[in-house]
């Protein structure tokens, strides 16, 4: 008989005035009771609307039944099968938009739980060892696998290792596939690695995946920029004859208003990855710094906006985040929101950048804003903010970071003059992946601009499938 409680069992967080002083873990997960009280409040939907919120599909009424059951192994095999990052997805994923939007429970009350509990599935390991090399059923009667089977290898460079290229590689490394992912950091990861911090994503966790997908006999060459230090014509050379495109979308945007270029504004990319890839917050153990001095000012809404505050503040900033939108349309997870104002993160919402003012040393001093107000729905359904006159203030600070949108890495397209792109950059694919050259597939932020981890996930497993079939 499920639980009728409305709400959400309780996560045990760290305790806030510790977290404004370590990188540590914020969220602690579920303990086994916690879990089984959770998993209780599912009501096993016939229609099981959660799992069409899923991008990747994830059976989520059968493993909450399994962690209900007791049975957590079994929760994570299920989980398994169709997701290879049930502990990164557990969590990052903006389940809010996704199965719990859909979750029947949350028509009256909060949904399930489902993002904690495939936190907790996720710390099982597999029962029989090697659940992620059985776990994925894939359909094997394809020339490729002939050619893998009759000693000619098919031989597949992944470009980018973000959850895109981990996906496409370790779907592709299960059928027999030879892959190899080309990384141009030094660190392989992506987004996980350089961009979301430890507090919300520990690294040891990135690390076990990876360390997951090399046991499937996956190799891994970081410090070489595909377009750059090697061509797909090298890799073709090489013996490559399928090519996946998983390079991202880490190309920084800015405003174009006055004093951008003071010492002191920086991308939250470049900031994110001095303190996470680069561990700049264990200077001078690890010899990277970054400067954030006594007040920062964040320019964004979204989860880069949120991690790019969070940091700043753990660095000993008073951290003020600017957003020219209101709360409700901040595009970043709501959990994310909640945690940087409980830590203290001072919001100015409905204000928006005009000009960054220089200190008598040169350094930036301080970001002249104006106040908005929303106007009609622009062509993303989000009202438009416009400006009021004469609303101009300023704010003081000693570092500006900001964190309004990634374009795709551009690196791979230029030295593809036939590759077909949009506009804005992303590499155009269809539903497989497939670009319009032969051989050639795409996935994640590279095609979409910059989304979600799991959109990217289901991307390169998409490409990997079709080279599978093909
Ligand atoms: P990436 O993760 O960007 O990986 C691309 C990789 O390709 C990089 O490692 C890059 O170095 C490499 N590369 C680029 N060019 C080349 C080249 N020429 N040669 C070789 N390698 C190359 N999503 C969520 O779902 N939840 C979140 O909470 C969340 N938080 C985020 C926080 C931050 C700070 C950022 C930046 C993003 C966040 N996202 C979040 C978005 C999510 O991380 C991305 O959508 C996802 O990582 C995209 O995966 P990808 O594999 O396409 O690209
Ligand atoms: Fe359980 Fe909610 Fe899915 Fe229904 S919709 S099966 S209650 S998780």
């Amino acid at each position: 008989m499920a639980d009728m409680a409305k709400t959400k069992t309780y996560m045990p967080l760290l305790p806030i005035d510790k977290r404004r002083a370590t990188f540590e873990e914020v969220a602690l997960g579920y303990t086994a009771e916690q879990a089984r009280k959770e998993a209780g409040r599912c009501l096993n939907c016939k229609h099981r609307p959660c799992v069409s919120g899923c991008p990747v599909n994830v059976a989520i009424p059968e493993f909450i039944a399994a962690i209900h059951e007791g049975d957590g192994e079994r929760a994570g095999e299920i989980i398994r099968k169709t997701n290879s990052l049930p502990a990164v997805c557990g969590r990052v994923c903006p389940q809010e938009n996704q199965c719990e939007k859909l979750c029947v429970r949350g028509r009256q009350g909060e949904p399930v739980a489902i993002g904690r509990l495939e936190r907790y599935a996720a710390e099982f390991e597999p029962r029989n060892g090697g659940g992620r090399q059985n776990a994925e059923p894939i359909n094997v009667n394809h020339p490729a696998k002939t050619a893998v089977l009759s000693g000619t290898p098919v031989k597949v460079a992944v470009i980018g290792s973000g959850p895109a290229g981990l996906s496409a590689a370790g779907t592709l490394a299960k059928a027999g596939f030879t892959v190899s992912i080309f990384e141009a950091l030094h660190n392989p990861g992506g987004v996980l690695a350089y961009g979301i911090p430890e507090f919300r994503l520990p690294k040891n966790l990135v690390k076990k995946e990876i360390d997951a997908l090399t046991s499937l006999g996956v190799s891994i060459e970081t410090n070489v920029v595909i377009g750059k230090s090697l061509t797909l014509d090298d890799l073709r050379g090489e013996g490559f004859s399928r090519f996946v495109i998983c390079s991202g979308a880490g190309l920084p945007q800015f405003m174009n208003i006055k004093g951008e270029t003071l010492p002191g504004v920086l991308s939250a990319n470049e900031f994110l990855t001095r303190v996470n890839l680069m561990k700049a917050y264990r200077f001078p153990e690890f010899d990277t710094p970054v400067r954030v001095g006594r007040k920062a000012v964040v320019v964004g809404g979204g989860n880069v906006a949120m991690d790019a505050a969070r940091c700043a503040l753990r660095l000993g900033a008073e951290v003020t985040l600017v957003y020219r939108r209101g709360r409700e349309e901040m595009p970043a997870r709501a959990e994310e929101i909640e945690h940087a104002i409980e830590e203290g993160v001072r919001f100015e919402l409905l204000t928006n950048p005009v000009e960054y003012t220089r200190k008598e040393d040169g350094t930036v001093g301080g970001v002249s804003c104006v106040r908005m107000e929303l106007g009609e729905p622009d062509a993303s359904g989000r009202r438009r903010p416009r400006e009021i006159a004469g609303s101009e203030f300023t704010i003081d600070c000693d570092t500006a970071i900001i964190a309004i949108g990634n374009a795709p890495n551009p690196t791979v397209t230029s030295a593809l003059p036939d590759l077909a792109t949009q506009k804005w950059g992303g590499v155009i694919a269809d539903d497989d992946g497939r670009t319009n050259l032969p051989n050639v597939y795409a996935a994640g932020d590279a095609v979409s601009g910059a989304a979600t981890v799991i959109l990217a996930m289901g991307a390169g497993m998409r490409c990997a499938m079709d080279i599978i079939n093909m």
